[in-house]
């Protein structure tokens, strides 16, 4: 995460609850001290206990087209979750409004969050209590060894996200945070490029129906890279059709090899493991390729075949 310059009384009371200078690792640190608390030492810490400890009455499941919020009933605090999500997002949901509670600002306001996990930079206090929803989820002490032990690989992100009850991307990016290894998790999602996108509305001229419209190629929709990986990942670069990205499909979900990934100005050859896992959101399926990619190794072996994992709901 680029450094900033915070301006808000969220992260200055995080400070000086804490004696840190830097607000995301003071964010990180209450997370922590939450952890003691309740004296857990191993995942999953349940966030309806974590909200117990927080004076929150109750987590529960509601109808709802926001993600999460904490409100009253029968004049308890308590967090009610999407329903529709998956066990990973609500997860991740819960202690998002857990790291509300966190905040020494915090005085019982009510709060609804339409979106958790965007890590948006555009709200210090969101963007605080989605590393704090990160740090009580996937908290770093425990996932270290699971990192190290692990490796860079497919198999280490599923065993992650199925041990943390985390999603995958919550998976990838606090596994990329500790910079175990030099790694990046990449998203692919089928898409245009900006100049193919149709506006809405436009048709297509008379007579050139039967030449087609372009068709959609992978392209990178999210990158996680470990601060040791030196390569830039550019935004919505696209690979071929003949790659073993786009190789990765319902029927044959794993690919792994050596290929070369054009970075815009040069190719450069990496090892690559990717993984077909579509996800539903707002109703829709959308297909997705999650990949990591390392150095091209000078002695290859058979990687782990990662075991099915179920769709997520986001
Ligand atoms: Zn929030």
């Amino acid at each position: 995460m680029p450094p900033r310059y915070w301006i808000g009384v969220e992260a200055a009371s995080i400070c000086e609850a804490t004696g840190l200078s830097d607000p995301i690792t003071g964010m990180q640190n209450l997370a922590d001290r939450l952890l003691d608390e309740g004296g857990w030492s191993q995942p999953p810490a349940p966030p309806i206990v974590l909200a117990s400890f927080q004076g929150v009455h109750d987590v529960r499941l509601a109808t709802m087209q926001c993600a999460g919020r904490l409100v009253y009933r029968d004049d308890h605090l308590i967090i009610e979750i999407n329903e529709e999500h998956s066990q990973g997002k609500r997860n991740f949901t819960a202690n998002h409004e857990v790291s509300h509670t966190l905040l020494p600002t915090y005085a019982g306001q009510l709060v609804d969050d339409l979106e958790t996990g965007t890590f948006s930079q555009g709200s210090e206090e969101e963007l605080l209590c989605d590393i704090g929803a990160a740090a009580l989820l996937l908290p770093p002490r425990w996932l270290r060894s699971h990192a190290v032990a692990g490796g860079p690989s497919i198999s280490t992100l599923l065993d992650v996200a199925s041990v943390f009850e985390s999603s995958l991307e919550a998976a990838a990016r606090q596994l990329t945070h500790l910079d175990c290894w030099p790694a990046a998790f990449i998203c692919w999602e089928e898409g245009f490029r900006k100049d193919e996108r149709v506006a809405k509305g436009q048709v297509m001229m008379p007579g050139f129906e039967s030449f087609g419209g372009p068709r959609p190629k992978w392209r990178i929709c999210r990158a996680y890279s470990t601060r040791s990986f030196h390569h830039f990942i550019p935004s919505n670069k696209s690979v071929e059709d003949t790659s073993l990205v786009a190789a990765c499909c319902e029927l044959d979900p794993f690919t792994w090899g050596i290929e070369d990934f054009d970075r815009g100005n040069r190719q450069i050859r990496m090892y690559c493991e990717n993984y077909y896992a579509s996800y539903r959101k707002g109703g829709i399926v959308r297909r997705r390729v999650v990949s990591v990619l390392v150095a091209a190794p000078t002695q290859g072996g058979q990687p782990t075949t990662p075991s099915p994992a179920q769709m997520e709901i986001l």
